[in-house]
């Protein structure tokens, strides 16, 4: 998906789980720094979707965050917005999660800049957002955010493979 997609995305996640937002928001948004690799023509890792959307990176970077963070919880959002990002990219293309091991991890549902999806996604973490907003008590216990968060990664996946039939890009 596009980067404001990932962040909206993660940002939901983290409203759902009662996590801090604004470490979910940069775990959603840092991995695609790796953009950037593409000016220094490095090559393999370090190129787009190489070794910035690992879980080694997640790991090490959550490690190294962890004394700015100070709180446990900030690092899980941190980590939570990483791996919604990967979830993402898993599902538009693929990615190497478990580098330096070579298995790809691909399910390829719809295009990374497909209209529909993306704009999807991002009604639908607005939808959450506003619902939180709106009623901060909403889905309290344990088991209602589990509730929550497979219904939300549910109609995600299911915007996604919608998309994939609307062949519109962004
Ligand atoms: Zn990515």
């Amino acid at each position: 998906m596009l980067t404001p997609t990932h962040m909206f995305f993660a940002v939901a996640l983290a409203y759902i789980l009662k996590l801090p937002r604004i470490p979910a928001l940069i775990g959603g948004l840092v991995l695609d720094l790796d953009l950037i690799f593409s000016l220094t023509g490095l090559g393999f890792p370090f190129v787009h979707r190489g070794i910035m959307h690992t879980a080694v990176f997640v790991i090490v970077i959550s490690a190294i965050t962890y004394p700015v963070f100070k709180k446990k919880y900030h690092s899980c959002s941190f980590v939570l917005g990483a791996f919604s990002h990967l979830s993402l990219d898993i599902i538009t293309g693929g990615v190497l999660l478990l580098y330096p091991l070579g298995t790809f991890f691909v399910y390829n549902l719809v295009s990374y800049d497909n209209l529909f999806a993306n704009v999807g996604i991002c009604l639908l973490s607005t939808a959450v957002f506003l619902l939180y907003y709106s009623r901060p008590n909403f889905a309290e216990t344990k088991n209602q955010r589990i509730i929550m968060f497979a219904a939300v990664v549910f109609l995600s996946l299911l915007i996604s493979y919608i998309g994939a039939f609307i062949p519109y890009t962004i």
